[in-house]
């Protein structure tokens, strides 16, 4: 039988319970699953990309069906095909929330099937408990002191506070 190796792109900045919904559905499509932290400077990320790698694989480590072995964690710069196909990898997970991330993921999804059409955009949905959950809100609303715990993990949310609590401090 052979291995059904996908990866799964994103900036994971930083990572919250809704993509840990979209590991754990993926582990059940793909025997190997390989987590692709992209560099993406120009997006301004408040976690630097060794930061956003280490939290992923924190978080990985607490996830139930996780098993060792069955996933990896690495950061990527290159084009999304050129690292999917660089790992192995027949499957680009994604996931989707409401009808907002549909345009552009249509849009993604049908020009990488034209980079190379052996690599199969699978798109995943969350629970409805996580669909509404964006990185972006969870930074807009830790930057401004609210409880962001409804949308990521305690460690993600200490990461957050300390981070926000450190940027307040140097503007005193
Ligand atoms: P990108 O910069 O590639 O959009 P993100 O880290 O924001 O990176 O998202 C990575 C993937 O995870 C995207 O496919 C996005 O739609 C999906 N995703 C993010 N949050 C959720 C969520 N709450 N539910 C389902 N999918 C999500």
């Amino acid at each position: 039988m052979t291995r059904r190796v996908g990866i799964y792109p994103g900036t994971f900045d930083p990572i919250t319970n809704g993509h840990s919904d979209i590991i754990r559905r993926a582990l059940h499509v793909v025997d190997h699953l390989v987590i692709g932290v992209a560099r993406n400077d120009a997006k301004g990320p408040l976690f630097s990309t060794d930061e956003r790698v280490e939290i992923v694989r924190d978080e990985m480590e607490h996830l139930e069906n996780a098993s060792a072995g069955r996933f990896e964690v690495r950061p990527f710069e290159s084009l999304l095909m050129h690292f999917a196909e660089s790992v192995g990898a027949s499957i680009i997970i994604r996931g989707l929330r409401a009808v907002s991330d549909f345009e552009y993921e249509f849009q993604m999804a049908g020009m990488n099937a034209r980079l190379n059409p052996n690599i199969e955009t699978v798109f995943l949905m969350a629970s409805d408990r996580y669909q509404f959950i964006s990185s972006r809100f969870v930074k807009e609303i830790g930057a401004l002191g609210g409880d962001i715990r409804h949308f990521v993990s305690p460690r993600v949310a200490a990461r957050v506070l300390e981070r926000f609590d450190g940027a307040r401090a140097k503007s005193r």
